[in-house]
């Protein structure tokens, strides 16, 4: 039977919960455990796919077109395993479950409430989850201990402990201990009051981790110990780190996987941990050499978080290339202007990330054109793929005032359309082109040689298209239609022969990266980049060229 984690936090939002759970996922599968993780957020959107990724960052597409919190991409990359939809719950989709039941009759005229329906739904959420493949099924519950709208899920996280016994379920409360410079202490009582009122709910931690930005001494820890009734091998220190991927071994070095082996009765002796894999990643991130400068031109780019996939793709490459990757965030906005200076010109390569609406547009299909006529290494995702049609339809096929249909409705040349199923959608939530689709791509271009593949599948998220009625005209210019959908109708993947690297991709394949795999198409861009940061003459980038350096 499976056993639970949860994992609440307290005192302030943005301390890491997510990746301290993904951390925790990741050493429990280096001790040979089967590891599904899954988020509650107790918001009430039905998904976060309408939310605004300026506020709330980037939207993380699952394998099955599930519109899910950046969360799950951090579970991903570290345990390793594609999740899906079902792995994300928020408040709204258990609202609309209890309610279509409901209507339907399904509660036989009891008066619906909180507890019980509301609790029931959110812990067969979590039930679903268990299956006889998984050992352990880690829980982040999204927001702090104290939120209004929390409530019912720390509610129901309490009875599952009754409901599946008590040596099925740990539950570990993240806090932050904050160091006051005058006084030069650091302080347990935000962690003690954290504390209380998760009892005060009727949740007793198993494990209370205590992020800071220096080392929780003896002292303290005793303190937290008896303040907060764990033992203090229960304490788990969990310092700022360089780097996120260094996580797991801190926590590892703290002992907190196998406090938390213990109290879900599984002995940690029977399952020794084998970390050389992620400690060699690790010693790759920190010893990584010449700096290679990536610009991403987007939008978002105050909340990097927005394009946290990509960020994390491009870093997974530098891992492998053995560059230190420096990003250089690039507001579209601005691009006009910057094409005077050398900003753009010092860069090694760009990403022009995903996006929905006008803002921006008009300076992504200028660092498109500029990278594609300076010889500059660039990755267009999605709306990128989108901006550098148009650039080719404007400047090459000539065709004035070509433009996506989303930007202009007017435009004499909508190059890039809707989908024809997309033409009635008025419901903005779940109704794009979402989750894996297959592309083919063609013999002997640079994206077959790059994969290493002739067909290959990935993850989408929009609502416009290549229009086929512009795509000869298009590629009597010289640009490849190097990709697309089985049936041929639809454009998946472009790129300029002759160029060293301009690719775009319909799809996100930034959501496929792995810490220790790289997604190809973001390691042949740092290759390419590091081509022309080494100065060499830039050249064709295939799969032969592809092994780390060093
Ligand atoms: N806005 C564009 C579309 O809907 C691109 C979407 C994206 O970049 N994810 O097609």
């Amino acid at each position: 039977m499976s056993k639970f984690v949860f994992v609440t936090g307290g005192v302030s939002s943005s301390l890491g919960k997510g990746l301290t759970a993904s951390s925790l996922g990741r050493l429990l599968k280096c001790r040979g455990l089967r590891v599904t993780m899954c988020k509650l957020d107790p918001y009430i959107n039905v998904d976060p796919g309408t939310m605004n990724p300026g506020e709330h960052g980037e939207v993380f597409v699952t394998e099955d077109g599930g519109e899910t919190d950046l969360d799950l991409g951090h579970y991903e990359r570290f345990i390793d395993e594609s999740l899906s939809r079902n792995s994300n719950t928020t408040t709204g989709s258990i609202y609309s479950s209890v309610i279509s039941k409901e209507r339907r009759g399904d509660y036989l005229g009891k008066t619906v409430q909180v507890i019980p329906h509301v609790t029931d739904e959110i812990k067969d959420r979590v039930l679903r989850l268990a299956a006889e493949d998984v050992d352990v099924v880690i829980v982040e519950i999204g927001g702090t201990v104290g939120d209004i709208e929390i409530v019912p899920f720390v509610e129901a996280i309490r009875q599952f402990r009754r409901d599946v016994g008590r040596q099925n379920v740990c539950y570990v409360h993240l806090t932050l201990v904050p160091y006051l410079a005058p006084s030069g202490e650091q302080k347990t009582k935000p962690t003690q009051h954290s504390v209380t009122e998760l009892r005060s709910r009727g949740i007793q931690p198993d494990v209370i981790v205590c992020r800071s930005d220096k080392d929780i001494s003896g002292g303290l820890k005793r303190k937290i110990s008896l303040l907060c009734d764990v033992p203090i091998e229960a304490v788990v220190s969990a310092v700022d780190a360089s780097s996120i991927y260094e996580i797991p071994l801190v926590l590892h070095e703290e002992g907190m996987d196998a406090v938390v082996c213990r109290t879900l009765g599984i002995d940690p002796a029977d399952h020794p941990i084998a970390l050389g894999e992620w400690e060699g990643l690790v010693r790759r991130v920190e010893t990584a050499g010449r700096p290679v400068r990536i610009g991403v031109v987007g939008k978002y780019v105050n909340l990097p978080d927005a394009y946290l996939s990509v960020v994390e793709a491009l870093r997974h490459a530098g891992f492998h290339h053995g560059v230190q990757l420096v990003l250089d965030w690039i507001d579209a906005e601005l691009v006009p202007g910057l094409l005077e200076t050398d900003r753009l010109h010092d860069l090694d390569g760009i990403v022009i990330p995903g996006g929905f609406g006008e803002r921006g547009i008009e300076g992504m299909v200028a660092a498109a054109r500029y990278t594609r006529t300076h010889g500059i290494p660039c990755l267009g995702l999605c709306l990128g793929l989108q901006v550098m049609v148009v650039d080719v339809a404007r400047e090459l096929a000539g065709l004035a005032g070509a433009n996506s249909r989303e930007f202009d409705s007017r435009t004499p040349h909508p190059v890039i359309d809707l989908m024809p199923d997309q033409a009635d959608v008025v419901d903005k939530g779940g109704t794009m082109r979402l989750g894996a689709y297959p592309a083919m791509l063609a013999e002997g271009s640079q994206v077959a040689e790059i994969y290493g593949a002739g067909a290959v599948t990935e993850r989408h998220r929009h609502r416009y298209e290549v229009n086929a009625k512009y795509r000869s005209r298009l590629e009597q210019t010289g640009l490849c239609c190097s990709g697309t959908s089985p049936d041929g109708r639809l454009v998946e993947f472009i790129e300029l022969p002759g160029h060293p690297y301009w690719i775009g991709t319909q799809a996100h394949p930034e959501f496929k990266s792995r810490p220790d795999r790289p997604h190809p198409l973001f390691r042949s861009l740092v290759a390419s980049a590091l081509e022309r940061a080494e100065g060499r003459e830039p050249r064709l980038i295939g799969i032969d060229d592809l092994d780390p350096v060093g």
